[in-house]
């Protein structure tokens, strides 16, 4: 006899990436930023530690969206903050989906949303992406029982992204509400938050873990209408942003030429990856993310990826059933990638 959930039982659980504790690894498979944070998110979070932590947080968070509502001309009221953008996924999954109903995600994609179906006891329905990224009317086809489709974009692992045009189409088919998650979204030319006025169904996820180098401080937000966010208000914990957390984020995006500096040298380190990988004969998908997805046609990769990390170089390896393999590789400094790529050249 078992304790548990039947649902929890049988899934296998959801597993984040390697982060080693001990010895000195380059760490490029959980596609954090290579570089230290603004330095007004440390002052912030000392000043509030100094002030004292005796009292509970702003349930809402307000200071940060206020600061998120100015920069990126929002509505403060269209905004909820989360413990990381994981807690506004799994917060919308609560919310929306129930038992034996479905949600819906591409494939290959961001392997935690089919943990939060599952967790809920509903189905996960994978609509494969077309072979150069594209997604079919499939993703939008009615579903006896659909609650919630999620859309990263741009997408992990590919790094591509669907154009707004296409989201908002797909979106005005779909019975039920779209989560995009925008966690790469500092990395790319365009992204959706103009259309989450467009239609109440679109809804856009954001991090601070990636774009603003915070992925240790764990803050993400929600933008989608305030009829929405009234509802998953309800279904959160009650302090899910802790005082830390809030003056830490609040003060990183109103640094915004950090932001416009620290994407500009990622972006610039990824073009360079690119045309390096593809030189080693990698099939490098061109990505709007800070990594990049990189299948090889001829030579096999997991083998790449076991040398590397006992090189003490930590590289992403992926294996999708019915896509085949490769290596997600997180655009570190200049002097990373250097390092992965000289080693990847001697064993290749
Ligand atoms: C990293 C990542 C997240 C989670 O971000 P946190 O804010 O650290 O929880 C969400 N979605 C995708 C696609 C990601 O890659």
């Amino acid at each position: 006899m078992s304790y548990f959930r039947p649902e929890i039982e049988r899934m296998a659980g959801y597993v984040p990436g390697e982060q080693p504790q001990a010895g000195k690894f380059i760490k490029l498979n959980t596609n954090e930023n290579p570089y230290p944070p603004s330095p007004a998110v440390a002052r912030a979070i000392a000043a509030v530690a100094e002030g004292g932590l005796a009292r509970y947080p702003d349930p809402t968070g307000t200071a940060f969206r206020r600061r998120a509502g100015d920069v990126l001309s929002v509505d403060p009221d269209w905004i909820l903050c989360g413990n990381g953008s994981d807690d506004i996924l799994t917060i919308v999954t609560r919310a929306l989906v129930g038992q034996r109903e479905w949600l819906r995600l591409p494939y290959p994609s961001y392997i935690l949303y089919k943990t939060l179906a599952h967790l809920q006891g509903a189905g996960a329905e994978e609509v494969f992406f077309e072979t150069d990224w594209s997604l079919s009317d499939k993703f939008a086809a009615p579903l006896d029982g659909l609650k919630l489709a999620f859309l990263p974009n741009p997408n992990s692992p590919s790094g591509t992204m669907l154009p707004p045009e296409r989201i908002l189409e797909l979106a005005d088919r779909l019975p039920c509400p779209l989560l995009v998650d925008e966690a790469y979204g500092d990395f790319a030319e365009t992204n959706c938050l103009s259309l989450v006025a467009q239609n109440e169904k679109i809804m856009v996820s954001r991090s601070l873990s990636k774009s603003y180098a915070l992925a240790g401080l764990r803050f993400g937000f929600l933008v989608a209408q305030p009829q929405m966010i009234e509802q998953f208000r309800k279904v959160k914990d009650s302090y899910n942003v802790d005082a830390l957390s809030i003056a830490g984020a609040t003060a990183a995006i109103d640094d915004t030429a950090w932001l416009a500096d620290n994407t500009a040298k990622v972006i610039a380190t990824r073009t360079r990856l690119a045309a390096a990988m593809r030189a080693l004969g990698f099939a490098t998908v061109d990505s709007q993310a800070n990594f990049l997805w990189n299948p090889h046609p001829s030579v096999p990769v997991k083998p790449l990826y076991e040398q590397l990390k006992a090189r003490q170089i930590l590289v992403r390896y992926m294996d999708y059933e019915g896509w085949g393999d490769g290596l997600r590789i997180s655009v570190g400094t200049d002097a990373q990638i250097d390092a992965c790529l000289t080693l990847l050249k001697s064993i290749i």
